[in-house]
């Protein structure tokens, strides 16, 4: 049985759930079905949807916070993929990418960092992303902070039909 991921009624991821918490939610009426499983549950009386996404009816309160700046939510930010050729790697085998350059006034913060390997930063050097003819797959942006996304970890590894629902 696979986990289910649990939206917001203002569709933010807010966390994952097993599917017996998922089915509980169902059955008290506290939350609708987004995308099911192949899969139901069966018993004497009905049949039930196991939920893939599923989403509360009312809102919960989520304090609003920032995404903290640091090097792993830089690479959870761009799929550990290095932005320059396209290539995922380990963190230990990527690095931080001055898009514009520090020496030219380029700020460390989340719209001027890119996830980069090494060859391609050394590559890059300390050149713009025009001027290496070496352009960016995706444009730095600070992502949005979710409770979801404390312990969300790699996210390219969750299923498939979750992706149209994380990091939008
Ligand atoms: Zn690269």
């Amino acid at each position: 049985m696979k986990p289910a991921l649990l939206l917001n009624a203002s569709y933010e991821p807010l966390s994952i759930v097993d599917w017996r918490k998922a089915v509980t939610l169902l059955w008290l009426g506290k939350a609708e079905v987004l995308v099911a499983q192949e899969r139901q549950v069966h018993s004497a009386h009905t049949s039930l949807e196991l939920p893939s996404v599923l989403r509360l009816l009312r809102r919960v309160r989520i304090p609003r916070r920032r995404v903290q700046f640091s090097r792993n939510n830089i690479y959870r930010r761009d799929g550990y993929r290095c932005q320059y050729c396209g290539e995922r790697f380990s963190g230990a085998d990527l690095t931080f990418d001055h898009v514009m350059p520090r020496s030219r006034g380029g700020e460390t913060s989340w719209t001027n960092i890119a996830t980069s390997c090494q060859p391609c930063n050394r590559r890059k050097n300390s050149r713009t992303p025009s001027e290496a003819r070496m352009p960016l797959i995706t444009q730095p942006y600070e992502p949005r902070w979710w409770p979801f996304s404390a312990g969300a970890g790699n996210l390219e590894d969750h299923p498939e039909d979750w992706k149209p629902y994380l990091w939008t």
